[in-house]
């Protein structure tokens, strides 16, 4: 059972396809869902739909990666909304190009960690007036009152690329998901004070486009596991990094 009753927005990028289109049907079918509710850049004929027939679904056009298309989906989500603020943002959106010590280039470099590192801090700053304002009529940490959730990778942990979880050579998916660890922790640190929530989650090797098709999970596994970590998140888990399961990975 998902507790939503006092979570009334949630904002994630890359809702088009995979874990996040995921995260929308799953949420469409707990009773207490938010009231407003999930949005993204979207050529997704899903997310379309999911929309169409769900009126508290609002798809916001959005790259992740442009200032201008950033403060336009602010203003977007601002009108939607109004007073309340954003309750929690999920950062989801992220791509990986598998390239090994042979094949990895500057160019591959430096386009993963502007999607998967460097938007997610960006994206995270132009809405924080958004969750500041949610963070101001509640009491506590977590999506109640105003959170945000980095999706990150277990192929970010430092520690655990060794042995067996050494073997996936992804030379630009892995830093750049470490260094979004490194960015959660450091919003966790400056907006501690403000009672905004900020963790970085795995949400398991899923069967997506970016996973591929040899991942241990489905989607509906994945997500209708990450659902319940992410409705529980308190100021426990404020700064820290955790799998789908709940359980606390290694930095
Ligand atoms: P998918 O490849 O299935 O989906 C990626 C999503 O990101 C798409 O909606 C895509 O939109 C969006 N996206 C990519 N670039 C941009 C951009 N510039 N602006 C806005 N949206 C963008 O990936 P998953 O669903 O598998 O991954 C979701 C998250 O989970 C990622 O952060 C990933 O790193 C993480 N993760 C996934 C794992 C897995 O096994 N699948 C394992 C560990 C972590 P579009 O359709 O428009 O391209």
């Amino acid at each position: 059972m998902l507790n939503f009753s006092k979570c009334h927005s949630i904002l994630i990028t890359g809702a088009s396809r995979g874990l996040g289109l995921e995260m929308v049907r799953q949420l469409l079918s707990t009773p207490e869902r938010p009231k407003k509710n999930h949005r993204n850049r979207c050529r997704g004929t899903e997310l379309q739909a999911l929309a169409k027939s769900h009126p508290e679904v609002h798809v916001v056009t959005l790259d992740v990666t442009s200032d201008v298309s950033v403060n336009d989906a602010v203003q977007e989500v601002k009108s939607i909304v109004g007073a309340d603020g954003l309750n929690c943002l999920i950062n989801n959106a992220a791509i990986n190009i598998h390239c090994d010590l042979d094949t990895v280039t500057r160019d591959v470099m430096m386009k993963t960690y502007e999607i998967n590192t460097v938007a997610p801090l960006f994206v995270t700053k132009a809405f924080l007036p958004l969750l500041r304002e949610a963070a101001g009529q509640g009491s506590g940490m977590g999506i109640h009152r105003s959170a945000v959730i980095n999706v990150s990778s277990i192929l970010g942990s430092v520690q655990l690329n060794w042995g067996e979880m050494g073997a996936p050579k992804l030379y630009a998916y892995r830093p750049s998901k470490s260094a979004l660890n490194m960015i959660t922790r450091s919003l966790a640190v400056d907006l501690e004070a403000e009672g905004i929530l900020c963790v970085a989650l795995h949400p398991g090797w899923v069967r997506t486009d970016l996973g591929g098709a040899d991942a241990d999970m489905s989607v509906e596994e994945s997500i209708s596991s990450v659902l319940p970590v992410i409705c529980g998140l308190t100021e426990k888990d404020h700064g820290g990094f955790v799998s789908y399961n709940g359980e606390t990975l290694p930095w």
